[in-house]
């Protein structure tokens, strides 16, 4: 399969190892005609931006770029961090609004809104040797999360990798995203979700989009993961978004006002619902 663009990769300005421009040049070379930068929203620790500032700053590099490659589109826009069960995200309205594309997805090391929904997502994840209670409760909480991030922010583009470090209800999650027209990502630089997900996630209905996740100049554009899962199953291209002749965000990307949940405060509050 050929693609249009590649719509999910990082700078060093989150936890990459390239400039915008190497991200660019090198999507250039791949001939693709869309590539978006999209670093991690900043409260998750280590990987994420300083502030969401950059992002503004992003948008006018991008700018700049785009006259020294007026034949690629040049996209800027965020990995949200998923922060508890409501899908609270770390990223304000405001800089939403300027940004191109938003995806949204769970990360270890994230700053929770609150303590219990500290101990729900990251606490119960990262046990060394959950029982099979406790496994499924945090099944549980992980589905619940991505599915309230999908219903209560309409301005989003994409789940990214749904399932990976925190197990999920796949067929949930993707009946989810089918409902409110958000993409299902199939994750080249994790090699994820494993096939026997796209299969579950496919008979919903659901239309994925196959990124790199690219952190490295090496493998940007790099699909070869989704392209052999998309030859295997047979898959039929329409429901890939970004294959080549899909067009490019234009086509299938969300363009009604930016709307998202946010909170920036890294101290806790009351949660809005009790579980
Ligand atoms: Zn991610
Ligand atoms: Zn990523």
């Amino acid at each position: 399969m050929r693609f249009f663009g590649d719509y999910h990769t990082h700078s060093y300005l989150s936890d990459g190892r390239q400039s915008m421009e190497e991200i660019v040049r090198a999507a250039n070379e791949r001939g693709l005609k869309e590539i978006a930068i999209t670093d991690h929203g900043p409260m998750a620790a280590v990987i994420g931006v300083k502030d969401c500032s950059i992002y503004l700053e992003q948008k006018a590099q991008a700018a700049k770029l785009q006259e020294q490659y007026p034949d690629m589109r040049i996209l800027v826009g965020a990995e949200a961090n998923i922060r508890d069960l409501d899908g609270t995200l770390d990223i304000p309205e405001e800089v939403i609004t300027e940004l191109d594309l938003l995806i949204a997805g769970l990360h270890p090391y994230t700053i929770p809104t609150s303590v219990q929904d500290g101990m729900a997502l990251w606490v119960q994840n990262s046990l060394r040797h959950p029982g099979k209670k406790q496994s499924h409760k945090a099944l549980v909480a992980n589905t619940e999360a991505l599915i309230a991030a999908v219903e209560n922010n309409p301005s989003l583009d994409i789940i990214s990798h749904p399932g990976l470090f925190f197990a999920v209800d796949v067929k949930a999650v993707a009946e989810a995203c089918s409902r409110h027209e958000v993409l299902f990502e199939i994750n080249c630089g994790h090699n994820h979700p494993p096939i026997s997900d796209i299969i579950e996630a496919e008979q919903t209905g659901v239309r994925f989009i196959i990124n790199s996740d690219a952190h490295f100049q090496d493998t940007v554009g790099h699909l070869a993961y989704g392209s052999s899962l998309v030859e295997v199953l047979g898959l039929d291209a329409q429901r890939i978004v970004n294959h080549a002749a899909g067009g490019g965000i234009a086509a299938w990307g969300k363009t009604e006002t930016r709307i998202c949940t946010y909170s920036s405060s890294r101290g806790y509050r009351e949660p809005a619902r009790h579980r």
